[in-house]
């Protein structure tokens, strides 16, 4: 009732404050402002800066409508943490992936499932996987990975507004302890909530805040089904960007997990900067209109691609 009331209130009024369904700009912000804030130290596995961090990410998949997978949002494990060379002790610490749902609408295809994630966590105040391994100071990684992860949300919420146009299903996740050794998407694919086989393709975001004057959005993956390499590149004009698109060369992140899977990936990235895993990745220095082109241009490729009829073909990288 509550709800009626409210689009009645902003249909009449012309403009509305609730949240937009759209990918915007301001969100893109909203969520990187928080994610990358001083206050969250980094997004350290274990410490109170991840665990809100998640708690920040279920509040968002409510409010976008976005269930959770069963009972919980969240997918509970235990986490080895890297230490600097010549530490003997081994730190474990409990952290999560964030998890959510958004059904199909095809009878058939519905049972197919489509990942698209982005990890939360961070290097917290340094050490081991820190460029500045003695620096002890904020990592706030606003570009790895809070860019990510507001892209995730941003995404996924118009998803969720359009999830009648969805043929097959697609499953969000904010992955846990990526610094750590992709310790998240390792844990999700040895303990998947579906049937690995349904998993037709994987959409990972990773670094993707710091689009440069060219334009270029790098992915790696585009061949790994049939016809991505196509669709990929037709997409840039579309979307107004410079897709450079890789048959494999699939890198470091998340999507790896899966493609050892033999599942489909797109691994995406706006390229390095000297700021990487420093104290210096800062907020400030993310490009968030060409971050909204990312998102527009993976919203495009994700809903192209879950709503074809042909079945979604994983194609192996020929060795030489
Ligand atoms: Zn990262």
């Amino acid at each position: 009732m509550k709800k009626i009331f409210l689009v009645a209130l902003c249909t009449t009024m012309g403009t509305c404050v609730m949240a937009q369904s759209a990918i915007t700009e301001k969100e893109i912000k909203d969520h990187i402002w928080y994610l990358a804030s001083p206050k969250m130290k980094g997004r350290f596995p274990g410490t109170a800066g991840n665990n809100k961090a998640a708690d920040y990410l279920v509040k968002q998949f409510k409010k976008s409508g976005i269930s959770p997978f069963g009972n919980s949002y969240f997918q509970e494990f235990t986490a080895k943490m890297r230490v600097k060379k010549g530490v003997t002790d081994t730190p474990y610490v409990q952290t999560k992936n964030v998890v959510g749902f958004i059904e199909g609408s095809d009878p058939k295809l519905k049972n197919e499932y489509i990942v698209i994630g982005a990890h939360y966590d961070h290097l917290g105040m340094g050490g081991a996987s820190s460029k500045k391994p003695d620096t002890v100071a904020v990592h706030p990684g606003a570009d790895d990975n809070a860019s990510g992860t507001a892209a995730l949300l941003e995404i996924s919420e118009k998803l969720a507004a359009n999830k009648a146009s969805l043929k097959r299903s697609i499953i969000i996740i904010a992955f846990s302890a990526e610094e750590q050794g992709l310790l998240g998407s390792k844990y999700f694919t040895e303990h998947p909530l579906v049937p690995l086989s349904q998993i037709k393709l994987m959409i990972n975001m990773d670094m993707v805040g710091r689009m440069n004057t060219e334009k270029h959005l790098y992915m790696g993956g585009a061949a790994s089904f049939d016809g991505g390499m196509e669709l990929m590149k037709s997409l840039g004009p579309k979307i107004g960007i410079n897709p450079i698109v890789n048959a494999y060369d699939v890198g470091g992140s998340d999507h790896v997990s899966f493609y050892k899977k033999n599942i489909p990936v797109l691994g995406f990235h706006t390229g390095g900067h000297p700021q990487y895993h420093t104290p210096e990745d800062d907020r400030k220095l993310i490009n968030i209109a060409g971050e909204k082109l990312v998102c527009d241009y993976i919203y495009e490729a994700l809903t192209t691609i879950a709503n074809r009829n042909e079945p979604i073909l994983f194609v192996p990288e020929k060795k030489m």
